[in-house]
């Protein structure tokens, strides 16, 4: 297998080497040739739940984000669901924050279950892996439609290698370039090599 294709953008920190190395390690950074759940092709998967199951994983993940956000007057957390719940919770532990989190309903991304936010309060959003960005962009929209004051968003992986705008300042641990192409454009198509679709099904996953 060819390792040249998983590209590590930015500062190549001590810290991204290191998150990189745990997710190859427990199985949780694929690389070969995937059909991902957008139907998009990639030589990277990520299913980030594989690394979050050693909750010592969680627990030092969460410290170097937490670290990143002790000044910042963060009173809550929030997470979309069900990718983001785990480090979510997890940062807010450590910020001694609240957690809530957002869910889609009827496809648009909501505060369910009795959760609510004050005018102002401030939120810090975080994800497990930014892909496009959407899903943290939905919920910064639903949380400030709400009155909150959405002060950054942070990720344990940026996948779309620093590109996704999500509105607010974006912090991540690592930050990797993932070309995902069309099934015209890929190469290891081309190849003839045959793809895997890993995970979960599309109903379940978050797109990729
Ligand atoms: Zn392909």
């Amino acid at each position: 297998m060819k390792y040249n294709k998983l590209k590590l953008v930015g500062d190549r920190t001590v810290r991204a080497e290191e998150v990189i190395k745990r997710f190859k390690a427990t199985g949780a950074l694929l690389e070969g040739h995937f059909v991902l759940s957008s139907g998009l092709h990639s030589s990277v998967y990520l299913q980030c739940a594989i690394a979050l199951q050693s909750t010592a994983v969680a627990v030092d993940f969460g410290a170097a984000i937490a670290e990143q956000f002790r000044r910042a007057q963060i009173e809550t957390v929030a997470s979309p669901a069900i990718g983001g719940l785990v480090i979510g919770y997890e940062v807010a532990r450590q910020l001694h924050a609240r957690f809530i989190w957002t869910e889609r309903e009827n496809g648009r991304m909501a505060l369910r279950r009795g959760f609510s936010v004050r005018a102002g309060e401030g939120v810090l959003v975080v994800e497990d892996v930014i892909t496009t960005g959407e899903s943290t962009r939905e919920t910064i929209e639903t949380l400030s439609r709400a009155g909150a004051t959405v002060v950054a968003a942070a990720a344990i992986i940026d996948r779309s290698g620093g590109k996704a705008n999500v509105g607010v300042p974006l912090f991540s641990l690592a930050t990797l370039e993932v070309a995902a192409v069309s099934f015209a454009d890929c190469e290891a198509c081309r190849r003839g090599e045959p793809a895997t679709k890993p995970g979960s099904r599309r109903a379940e996953g978050r797109r990729q």
